[in-house]
């Protein structure tokens, strides 16, 4: 028996393309879990040139997606989901970012799978980097927290346990159309959870969706950062964003 070699260590890989795989494929290999270290006490410090999007005092940068006002509740410094209410997004459009979200999973677990502490960061509108309750909590591997919704794994789950905050730290690449609506340079993103390379570069294959990778259709250069309302009360605080155009 060959014990302990270096090849049977679980190791980080690069991205599966999602064309190996079905959408939300049950036999898709599970990332391993890391474990990413303790939480830290405060928000992240902001640097100089980003505009902050959500600072736990309001929503006054956000609207619901039929433009009224949000009406996520604002508790203790952080915003909460107000499940019924409906997904938020900015006011203010975005492309190419640099993107910085705290967020916490509710303390007391309730549901499973996809049913706990779920909500979404949406790039433009069009792309989800899925957040999950993945502490302990099995779900198909394209629907794990950190996740390019539909698309793709984490390379880890570094997810921490419920009630604690966490850290997405995106980077994110708009795709580019012709004028015809051909894609000629698909989105890239890469996404570092709690610290620990999540998503590495990946290309999209269009938009995420539910059970379905549909094909990218064009839209405009900048359009809004969105947060989901999947019916759990996820907690936000610290959101900005650096514009990389
Ligand atoms: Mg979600």
């Amino acid at each position: 028996m060959v014990c302990c070699t270096l090849a049977a260590i679980p190791m980080a890989t690069r991205h599966d393309p999602p064309v190996h795989w079905d959408v939300h494929d049950e036999e898709r290999p599970q990332p391993p879990a890391v474990d990413p270290g303790s939480a830290p006490k405060n928000p992240r410090s902001i640097p100089s040139d980003a505009t902050v999007l959500l600072d736990g005092t309001s929503l006054d940068s956000w609207t619901h997606m039929d433009g009224s006002p949000a009406d996520w509740n604002v508790v203790d410094s952080t915003v909460e989901v107000a499940p019924g209410t409906g997904d938020i997004q900015t006011r203010h459009t975005f492309g190419d970012v640099q993107l910085h979200v705290e967020w916490a999973a509710p303390s007391e677990v309730i549901g499973e799978g996809q049913g706990r502490g779920n909500s979404g960061v949406f790039l433009m509108d069009h792309y989800e980097v899925q957040v999950l309750d993945s502490y302990e909590n099995p779900t198909y591997a394209d629907g794990l927290c950190a996740a390019i919704y539909g698309q793709y794994p984490p390379l880890v789950n570094a997810c921490r346990p419920p009630g604690a905050w966490q850290t997405f730290d995106i980077t994110f690449r708009r795709p580019h159309f012709d004028e015809n609506g051909n894609v000629v340079r698909p989105a890239r993103i890469t996404v570092i959870h709690n610290g620990v390379l999540a998503i590495d570069n990946a290309i999209l294959t269009g938009p995420t969706d539910h059970q379905a990778r549909p094909p990218y259709t064009a839209h405009d250069p900048r359009l809004p950062l969105r947060l989901q309302d999947h019916g759990d009360r996820v907690r936000f605080r610290n959101v900005w964003v650096r514009k990389l155009e």
